[in-house]
């Protein structure tokens, strides 16, 4: 069994995409060709955003806006300790200080309630906070209502960490037109995913499209060998485009067939562990299925025993990120984020993807059943 399964996917869309590849290899601009464009109109509508700039990961979709305002040794950055490490790295990669606020205990996504206090932390550093980075986490969007009231009361501005959420919903609004600027990821095991590395960033911020435009490519002014500021290679294939603008035709039936699968765990698997708790109003995209366990023993003896079935299951996040060597640094302690240190011993996500049959989804439930 897949934990996620891409083979089922690429059958549907091999003819087209065949084709389209072919077209490339003849026309020969095999960089940010006629496909990046094309491309990145249709996910500016599709998100319903004015701007949308392509780039070369969702690591870079998230560092590039840092670098075009400016975010730099002396400035913190707020973000949540529960998340894949590139989002606090991208701070620190701009030369900025990475302050973390715990999540809410539901939706494992950054806690408003958490906000004022990491940027009194940062004042007592002597940092200057500028911008707040929520998370989309599994694919369900912050609370993006309460988060943007509270980034307008300590002037900060947000970062949308959409790489898990593209394709979610929050209060008829999608995932990437929050914030100043939104960054998405196209890593293949992405809701939507190209066949190597991919990023994106929306805005509808016509000065910051102009600056992001710039940062993609070394900095660039009027052409390429005249260089405005310090950027970086960001760009993204035409190839990649093409398998993007493939993908994006069944997506849609793709979120629903993930919806599906969502919903038969959690009707089977309800009472037994947690289930994944989606807020009046939101529609995640499901990135991942992920579930508390009482505490670690439990989740380990479930995740053996679905092992033992041929089951793939993995933890998002063993390790939040204060508690990473990569961050000691910064020098935060075991105790400063009780939640997240509380979900990383609980959580583990199960096989999710829009090709996953309904009895695969009963043999999953019924190992996990056979655990209690
Ligand atoms: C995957 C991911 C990223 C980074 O995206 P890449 O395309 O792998 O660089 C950033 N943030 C989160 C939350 C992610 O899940």
């Amino acid at each position: 069994m897949q934990f996620i399964d891409l083979i089922s996917q690429k059958n549907r869309i091999r003819t087209t995409l065949l084709q389209r590849i072919e077209a490339i290899v003849d026309h020969g601009q095999y960089i940010m060709g006629p496909e990046v464009a094309e491309l990145e109109s249709r996910l500016a509508a599709y998100t319903g955003s004015r701007y949308c700039v392509s780039c070369s990961s969702g690591t870079d979709a998230l560092l590039m806006p840092l670098m075009a305002k400016g975010i730099g040794p002396g400035d913190a950055v707020i973000t949540t300790p529960f998340t894949f490490i590139a989002t606090a790295e991208v701070i620190s990669l701009a030369g900025a200080t990475p302050v973390f606020a715990d999540i809410a205990p539901g939706t494992f996504n950054i806690d408003p309630d958490s906000i004022a206090a990491a940027v009194a932390l940062a004042r007592e550093r002597g940092l200057n906070p500028k911008a707040l980075i929520p998370v989309d986490l599994f694919g369900l969007p912050a609370d993006y209502d309460r988060l943007e009231a509270v980034a307008a009361d300590h002037g900060l501005w947000i970062l949308e960490d959409a790489a898990q959420s593209f394709g979610a919903t929050y209060r008829n609004r999608r995932a990437g037109s929050f914030g100043l600027a939104a960054a998405t990821s196209f890593f293949p095991a992405k809701p939507l995913g190209c066949y190597g590395d991919g990023g994106a960033i929306f805005t509808d911020d016509e000065e910051l499209d102009v600056l992001l435009r710039s940062v993609r490519v070394h900095g660039s002014g009027v052409d390429k060998y005249s260089n405005d500021r310090i950027g970086i290679n960001g760009r993204l294939d035409s190839i990649q485009a093409a398998v993007l603008l493939e993908k994006l035709v069944i997506f849609d039936e793709e979120l629903s067939s993930r919806q599906r699968v969502a919903e038969a765990y959690s009707s089977r698997l309800k009472g037994r562990l947690v289930v994944p708790e989606i807020p009046e109003g939101s529609v995640s995209a499901w990135a991942q299925y992920s579930l508390l366990a009482s505490g670690e023993e439990e989740r380990a003896a479930i995740m053996d025993r679905l092992r033992l079935e041929g089951i793939p299951s993995v933890i998002y996040y063993k390790i939040p990120l204060h508690l990473q060597k990569a961050f000691a640094f910064l020098g935060y302690r075991e105790g400063d984020f009780p939640v997240s240190e509380e979900m990383s011993r609980r959580v583990f996500s199960l096989p999710m993807h829009p090709y996953l049959p309904e009895e695969e989804i009963g043999k999953i439930c019924s190992v996990i059943a056979s655990c209690f």
